[in-house]
C-alpha cells in the first residue's frame, strides 16, 4: 500500500495533524492529533519539528497545509488576519523544505468544504453546496469533487448578501447582511438585547449557544430571533436554489449542530416558500472539526 498523506490544519490557536489515506470509505484517519499553532517568527519551524514528532519516523508520500487567510496562485499567503505572521509566506514550500516532502498550501475554508462534499456527508454526490454557519457565513459549491472558487477566489460569501438596506450595519460595511441575521456574534448580541430589555443581566456575556439554549427550553424572545434567524436562512437558501440548483446542501458550523432550533425550521420555511426550485435534501456535516485537515489530505492527494 503507497505512503499515506499528512493533513496539517492549521488553525488561529491550534493546528489539527491528520494521517490518512483518502478512499472509496470516506475519512478513515489512521492517526489525528491537535498541538498549539506556533507563532511569530520562526514559527514554521517549529510547527515543522512538531509534525516530525507526530510522524515519528513515519514516511509521507505528500502533505498539505490549510491557512486561515488568502493565498496568491503561487500559494504565496497575501493576507491572513488570524495569523499575520504568515503574510508574504510560502508556507507550503517552507513546510515543504523542512519536511522534504512536496507540500501544497490550500485555503481553509474552501478545503474543508471540498473535504465535507467529498469524503463526508456529501460522499456520493457530483453536486454538493456546503454551507458554513459560524462566526461567519460561509457558501461553496463543489461540482465533482473540486470548489468554484470564482474569478477572483472569492465565490462563497454568501454572509454577505443583504437581505435589508436598512438592517444593522455587517463588518463587510454592507447593511442588513445574511451574517448580522444568523452569524454567531451578531445572535449573541440580538440575545443580549432580548435579556437587557427584560431587565436581566447575566454574569458572563452570552453567546449563541445560550440563545440556542433559552430558545430549547421555550423562551418566547429567544424563539423570536431565531425565528427572524432561520427566515433569513431560508430566503438565502432559497437564493441558493435558484441560482445554482445543488443536489445535496451540507450545513456546518456550530449553529448547523442546531438542527432543531435552526436547521430543521429553515428547511421547513424553504420548502414552503419554493415554487420553481427543487428543494434538496439538507443534511448536517460529517466530518466536524477535522474538515479542514481532510481538505489539506485531499489537497496533498492532488500532489501525487
Ligand atoms: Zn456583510
Amino acid at each position: 500500500m503507497s505512503a499515506p498523506l499528512l493533513g496539517v490544519d492549521l488553525g488561529g490557536t491550534s493546528t489539527k495533524l491528520l494521517l490518512g489515506r483518502p478512499g472509496p470509505d470516506g475519512a478513515e484517519p489512521l492517526e489525528q492529533t491537535q498541538v498549539p499553532t506556533p507563532r511569530g517568527p520562526g514559527a514554521l519551524d517549529l510547527l515543522a519539528d512538531r509534525v516530525q514528532a507526530f510522524l515519528a519516523g513515519r514516511t509521507v508520500a505528500a502533505a498539505g497545509v490549510t491557512v486561515p487567510g488568502l493565498l496568491d496562485g503561487d500559494g504565496v499567503v497575501t493576507r491572513s488576519v488570524n495569523l499575520p505572521w504568515l503574510d508574504g509566506v510560502a508556507v507550503g514550500d517552507v513546510l515543504g523544505t523542512a519536511l522534504g516532502v512536496p507540500v501544497v498550501a490550500v485555503h481553509d475554508g474552501r478545503a474543508a468544504a471540498r473535504a465535507e462534499a467529498v469524503l463526508g456527508a456529501g460522499r456520493g454526490h457530483a453536486d454538493v453546496y456546503v454551507l458554513t454557519l459560524g462566526t461567519g457565513i460561509a457558501g461553496a459549491q463543489v461540482i465533482g469533487g473540486q470548489v468554484l472558487a470564482g474569478a477572483h477566489l472569492s465565490a462563497g460569501e454568501v454572509g454577505h448578501v443583504s437581505q435589508d438596506d436598512h438592517g444593522r450595519l455587517c463588518s463587510c460595511g454592507q447593511r442588513g447582511c445574511l451574517e448580522t441575521l444568523v452569524g454567531a456574534e451578531h445572535l449573541a448580541r440580538r440575545w443580549q438585547e432580548v435579556l437587557a430589555a427584560e431587565g436581566s443581566t447575566p454574569q458572563t456575556a452570552p453567546t449563541a449557544r445560550d440563545l440556542v439554549e433559552a430558545a430549547r427550553a421555550g423562551h418566547p424572545g429567544a424563539s423570536a430571533v431565531l425565528d427572524q434567524a432561520t427566515t433569513a436562512l431560508a430566503r438565502a437558501l432559497l437564493a441558493l436554489l435558484a441560482t445554482v440548483d445543488p443536489g445535496l446542501v451540507v450545513v456546518g458550523g456550530g449553529l448547523g449542530q442546531a438542527a432543531d432550533v435552526v436547521v430543521a425550521p429553515a428547511v421547513v420555511k424553504l420548502t414552503e416558500r419554493a415554487t420553481f426550485h427543487s428543494v434538496p435534501p439538507v443534511v448536517p456535516s460529517a466530518l466536524g472539526p477535522w474538515a479542514g485537515a481532510w481538505g489539506a489530505v485531499l489537497g496533498a492527494a492532488d500532489q501525487r
